[in-house]
């Protein structure tokens, strides 16, 4: 019989979320366009999402768990298929073997980013996490959005609760280092960016970007401001002093409960838009003018993402972005910077929570401090490579290339090498899961349901929407293998994962009877186990998470609330509206009140003056990174309608700085940082400012015994290769990864 229709689901591609409609012609994909009637996404689409079809279909992907078997005559590693069983039995061998020899604290794990994106990871982490009990976890956070987390957690008691720019609404919209036209937005779902911007000045209202480059996006502004790379929080704190100079400090409705405003003005006095102008390249005037706007405008949204927050001060630097939202009474506030409210969020009365608190345990051997449970990845050589007590002799990685995206990367590449062993859930043979004795693939993303879990609480609007399995496989999804890795790490290796997900379900909802103020406060947990509906496990526990959610149908309490099921019958998704002020009810602070010092900016601010006096004295070339929309970091290099076309991975430098170098258009250029030197095709061009250099990240696909075909043919240089691991934002653990003082010479 044959297999033709029309399905329609989320792409789990970026943090936009579109709706996509997939057209399915006898059992295969035809064609995959934006879902016009989305109500979100209304039909936009990058060229990204229709590629579900080239991954799924890619020969590439691994379809069955492969284990190491050695290595050939020419070092490269041997992997053969075999059952699952077979695959997990090994993971239990290696496992008691590093356990018996070294303890528990030998284990460690590595989270890539497409975990977030990843319905059964969202499900199910926490059972695997907990299971395995390691303190040495690393992720992508922390050559990322970490300091957005940290931020959060000071001010709000909750790194999970952030503030995103609600800019379908925003008379003034300031883009820091970051670049939605190909990015599609980040910390920011907001499917049909290049759109909502454009919307912005169709109404009247202005658009500035501030970068060193000129991106797609500022090109599209009215207004583009080049910064010198890691400078932000000097021009940010320099408004902040403008604000308070000229007395157009207006807090609004949450002035009540916000602490220490008052001594703001003292902190951030060092930084006159005088100073600031020669430490940022912006000059004074412009930015009283922009400080003048953003206090003038009847709303405004200020927002930064990895240009601001993978640099030295990422941390101080987003917590001056808030400030600035908080002094113009734009926080919580339509058109300003507004907190979503997910369909899975825990509903609960206003009540005070807990000091937020980083450094329960620091790296063994650079001392660095735990950040929301993990290490700073910048580490993770160090405790691979370096002897002692707690050193690390096995890693799992979930979904992860660290070898390509983290700092240092040689470095990287050889501690994973040393492993006594790892294991790795992950869908490709990869410049990192190469060194795994065995990878465990999931399916493809038509291959599982999927539910935006992270990014739903990251949205511009409050939606649902739910997409079932396009195609059925007999390859599991991350719930079910993270529910067999939990029972092997907690002794049950055999066990059935419908155990590990009934669990699940079980303790949310006997959590929430239990809780004063849920949806279903005193209600029998175990009759209301009976009624939760799926096939698959994490669909099981997201429909509990559903309905016992703020808009959830509370198992009959709620008849028009939601469930999986009227998920399904919504294939189109749900709207649940715009975002609303949700202070000081959001609040988790330990006095349900914001105080503005509750973290280290002080001592911040005190070192960021030092450090400015340094760079306005050091005229380095400084190295940036950059995207592309065809591009989506490291893992979506192996599909040829992305990666064909010119070479995107060359160093981009200004015509000026070529000509002083000596450098030509299309030739070849030596560029050195601290720790490594890479050669690379020199593209001149005036969209990046003088003193700057670009290079995208995620290339490098060299590495003999990996997998990738199509992305060996079009391997680039991995920019990693020049990140200083010793070089970070001290307060969250992230690795500077814009603005690396280089030299760069004709090669
Ligand atoms: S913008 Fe992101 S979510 Fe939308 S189609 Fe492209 S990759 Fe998918």
């Amino acid at each position: 019989m044959s297999d033709d229709r029309t399905v329609f689901r989320t792409c789990p591609l970026c943090e936009a979320t579109c709706g996509l409609q997939i057209e399915i012609e006898d059992g295969a994909v035809k064609r995959i366009r934006g879902d016009q009637d989305d109500v979100f996404s209304t039909g936009f689409i990058c060229p990204k999402g229709s590629t579900l079809k080239q991954l799924y279909e890619d020969p590439d992907r691994l379809r069955k768990p492969v284990v190491r078997q050695g290595f050939d005559v020419d070092g490269a590693p041997v992997f053969v298929e075999v059952e699952w069983d077979e695959a997990f039995a090994v993971v239990a061998d290696k496992l008691t073997a590093v356990r018996q020899a070294y303890g528990n604290d030998a284990v460690g794990i590595y989270l890539g980013n497409p975990n977030a994106h990843n319905l059964g990871w969202n499900t199910h982490a926490r059972a695997f996490l907990k299971a395995i009990g390691a303190r040495s976890v690393f992720s992508a956070s922390t050559v990322d959005q970490m300091p957005r987390h940290v931020a959060s957690g000071y001010l709000y008691g909750n790194g999970l609760r952030m503030p995103v720019p609600d800019m379908d609404r925003s008379d003034l919209l300031v883009l820091i280092g970051t670049n939605p036209y190909v990015s599609n937005g980040s910390i920011c779902t907001a499917p049909g960016y290049p759109d909502r911007i454009e919307a912005v000045r169709a109404r009247g209202g202005r658009v500035v970007v501030i970068d060193p480059m000129r991106t797609r996006t500022a090109e599209a502004a009215d207004q583009h401001l080049r910064i010198r790379p890691g400078t932000d929080a000097v021009l940010l704190a320099a408004i902040v002093h403008h604000l308070i100079a000229t007395d157009q400090i207006s807090l609004g409705r949450i002035g009540t409960i916000v602490d220490g405003v008052d001594q703001l003005g003292a902190a951030v006095k060092p930084f006159t838009p005088d100073a600031a102008a020669s430490v940022t390249g912006i000059d004074a005037e412009t930015i009283r003018v922009l400080a003048d706007e953003i206090a003038a405008a009847p709303t405004a949204a200020v927002h930064g993402r990895i240009g601001t927050t993978t640099v030295e001060f990422g941390t101080l630097t987003t917590w001056l972005i808030d400030v600035i939202a908080i002094v113009t009474g734009n926080l919580d506030e339509p058109g300003g910077a507004m907190f979503p409210c997910s369909a899975v969020e825990r509903v609960r009365p206003n009540r005070t929570g807990r000091p937020y608190r980083v450094g329960r345990w620091h790296s063994r051997v650079n001392g660095n401090p735990e950040v929301q449970g993990e290490l700073p990845v910048g580490d993770l050589p160090d405790e691979i490579l370096e002897p002692g007590d707690g050193q690390l002799k096995m890693m799992f990685t979930v979904a992860g290339n660290p070898v390509l995206s983290c700092p240092d990367s040689h470095r990287m590449d050889e501690a994973f090498a040393s492993l006594e062993a790892m294991i790795s859930v992950d869908i490709y043979l990869n410049e990192t899961t190469r060194h795994a004795d065995v990878i465990l693939p999931p399916g493809s993303p038509l291959e599982k349901d999927h539910f935006d879990i992270a990014f739903s609480n990251l949205s511009i609007r409050n939606v649902a929407n739910f997409s079932p399995v396009v195609f059925e496989t007999d390859q599991p999804a991350e719930d079910d293998i993270i529910a067999r890795l939990s029972m092997i790490v907690t002794g049950m290796g055999d066990g059935d994962p419908d155990l590990v997900h009934d669990q699940l379900v079980s303790q949310i909802l006997a959590n929430e009877v239990r809780t004063e103020g849920s949806p279903i406060e005193g209600c029998d947990a175990d009759r209301l186990a009976a009624m939760v509906t799926g096939e698959r496990g994490a669909e099981r526990v997201l429909d509990a998470l559903l309905r016992t959610g703020p808009y959830g149908d509370a198992f009959g309490a709620n008849p028009d609330g939601l469930s999986v099921e009227k998920l399904r019958d919504h294939p189109h998704g749900i709207d649940l509206g715009p975002l609303a002020s949700r202070l000081p009810a959001a609040l988790d602070t330990e006095t349900a009140r914001i105080d503005l010092w509750a973290g280290p900016f002080l001592d911040e601010l005190a070192r960021l003056e030092a450090r400015a006096t340094e760079w306005g004295a050091d005229d380095r070339l400084r190295l940036i990174g950059r995207r592309h929309l065809r591009s989506n970091n490291s893992w979506m290099h192996n599909l040829d309608v992305l990666v064909k076309g010119q070479p995107r991975c060359t160093l981009q430098v200004n015509p000026a700085d070529a000509t002083g170098l000596g450098l030509v258009d299309g030739g070849r250029a030596a560029i050195r940082s601290r720790v490594g030197e890479l050669t690379v095709d020199v593209e001149v061009t005036d969209v990046v400012m003088p003193g700057v250099v670009s290079l995208p990240h995620g290339w490098g696909h060299d590495r003999a015994g990996a997998r990738m075909t199509v992305a060996a043919a079009n391997a680039g240089v991995n920019s990693n290769v020049l990140t200083d691991p010793t070089a970070l934002d001290p307060v969250s653990g992230t690795s500077v990864l814009n603005g690396i003082p280089v030299e760069v010479a004709p090669a």
